[in-house]
């Protein structure tokens, strides 16, 4: 039976960010499990933004879990984006840089704006809330200083994943069993394999092979699609993400010509939550289309690409990052709220930490999972 010091189940961006930072601390041991990417992971079918931002302003995850929880928040979301762009820029990854900003019309998301520009403000962390002028209306917008970019994320995966030159299996992990000794991680293909520590990164798939976290880990189905402006476009920088009406919307523009968008996704049956598939909805896309053609008074084009996918949060609306509560030697992160490209590439240098070093500083213990563990069915 093949032994292995560490083994990471899945191929996405948290499972191939582990694998890179291990290979930093000398750990040569490490086999990866998980099917091909290009037709089943999270981070291959995304649209390619890397944020230092989250879909909800900042001020609910203050008066969610506190100052200390949002600061420690925005520094992961932040440590995440720059080592993301230090990777890709290794690669000659294609990417565009850009900034972050929120806009709406509603009063209502002016006031949490202003509350979100006070509270970042005074933290350390420069923000604004200013008029701007589209060609079809005034809105107010929020510039915080979080970074953005466009990235052609299957480029940078393909070459962390043939980089870190570790065992590849491409297989699915069926069952985690922890014994004295060793852990034994059984495959759908019949195998079995032994290691000393397990990094379960399979995203939707954690809830089946850690049963504990079940109750705490929710499923939601979404999509987006790429559009064109006809004719006129909007004065909107290349590499630049712009959340609309508190989150429901979003666009990165990937070109001058092109942007990715998303949202509406309370259109769907349940908001999405708790799907087990993502589907494809034309009068989705049709509103996104019009919400932002609408907002910035231009014409976008028919939808040139589009996905659904599965997307994961954890309960309480912060990820989960680290050891499990009840064995150490099983490490898991998810949940990260729309911005898993840049809190996937953090985690995996947080996990990496707790593997080569027993501790993380960059993953405190706000992000570990024994802060579900007094949840019901969490014993
Ligand atoms: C519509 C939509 C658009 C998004 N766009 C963006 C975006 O542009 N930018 C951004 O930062 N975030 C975006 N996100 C979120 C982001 O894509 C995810 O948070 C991120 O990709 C999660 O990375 P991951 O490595 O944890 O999971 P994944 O990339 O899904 O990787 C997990 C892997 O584990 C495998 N796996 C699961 N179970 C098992 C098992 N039992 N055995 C073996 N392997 C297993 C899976 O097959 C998968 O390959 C978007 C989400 C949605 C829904």
């Amino acid at each position: 039976m093949r032994s292995f010091d560490v083994i990471i189940i899945g191929r996405g961006m948290t499972g191939l960010s582990t694998a890179r930072h291990l290979k930093s601390y000398g750990i040569e041991s490490v086999c990866i499990i998980g099917p091909n990417r290009d037709f089943t992971n999270c981070s291959s079918l995304n649209a390619g933004y890397a944020s230092c931002s989250l879909h909800d302003n900042i001020s609910r995850i203050v008066h969610g879990h506190g100052d200390e929880a949002a600061s420690e928040l925005l520094g992961l979301i932040r440590r995440g984006f720059s080592g993301l762009m230090t990777e890709a820029s290794r690669f000659d990854t294609p990417v565009t840089e850009g900034q972050v900003f929120r806009l709406t019309e509603s009063a209502m998301e002016e006031r949490e704006m202003l509350v979100a520009t006070s509270w970042l403000s005074a933290h350390g962390f420069p923000a604004a809330t200013n008029k701007t002028r589209t060609s079809s209306r005034t809105l107010t917008f929020q510039s915080d200083g979080a970074a953005s970019a466009s990235i052609d994320v299957r480029h940078l995966m393909d070459h962390m994943e043939s980089d870190v030159e570790f065992t590849i299996r491409s297989d699915k992990v069926v069952g985690v069993t922890p014994h004295p000794g060793h852990i034994e991680v059984r495959t759908q293909t019949g195998g079995k394999i032994l290691s000393q520590i397990v990094v379960v990164a399979g995203h939707v798939g954690i809830k089946a092979l850690i049963p504990k976290l079940e109750s705490c880990l929710v499923n939601h189905a979404d999509q987006w699609a790429e559009f064109e402006f006809r004719g006129k476009h909007p004065a909107l920088t290349p590499g630049s993400l712009v959340f609309a009406d508190f989150g429901q919307y979003w666009l990165s523009v990937t070109s001058n010509q092109k942007i990715r968008a998303g949202g509406a996704r309370y259109l769907r049956k349940w908001a999405g939550v708790e799907a087990d598939h993502a589907w494809l909805e034309e009068r989705i896309t049709d509103s996104i289309r019009n919400r932002i053609a609408d907002l910035f008074g231009v014409e976008l084009s028919a939808a040139s690409q589009q996905h659904a996918v599965l997307d994961l949060r954890a309960c309480d609306e912060i990820p989960i990052i680290g050891p499990m509560f009840d064995d150490s030697r099983v490490l898991v992160s998810g949940g990260y709220m729309g911005s898993g490209l840049t809190l996937g590439y953090a985690a995996g240098a947080g996990l990496a930490d707790f593997i080569g070093k027993g501790t993380s500083k960059s993953v405190p213990e706000i992000f570990h999972p024994k802060r579900l563990r007094s949840l019901p069915n969490v014993p």
